[in-house]
């Protein structure tokens, strides 16, 4: 009896080893991020229904110094002179 008809849900969690993994770790030295969301506003006019709607981006910005991960690092002011 054949019972090979299992689906794979393209939502699938993969498990990897993170022993083998780079650990992302800040600028500022922190390894510890915490989850945030990013909330935007569809326009009506972009919105696929034509109605306005709200979307939301997952991130991750450190618990230290609340730079975000993924991105670009602030430009430190610096002084000229003085
Ligand atoms: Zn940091």
């Amino acid at each position: 009896m054949k019972n090979n008809n299992q689906k794979f849900s393209p939502t699938q969690n993969y498990q990897v080893d993170i022993r083998n993994a780079k650990q992302t770790v800040c600028p500022c030295g922190s390894g510890l991020f915490v989850q945030a969301f990013r909330i935007y506003t569809v326009p009506a006019m972009l919105s696929p229904n034509g109605q306005e709607l709200l979307a939301h981006q997952q991130i991750f910005y450190c618990k230290e110094c609340n730079l975000v991960v993924g991105d670009p690092e602030p430009v430190k002011q610096e002084v000229i002179g003085g």
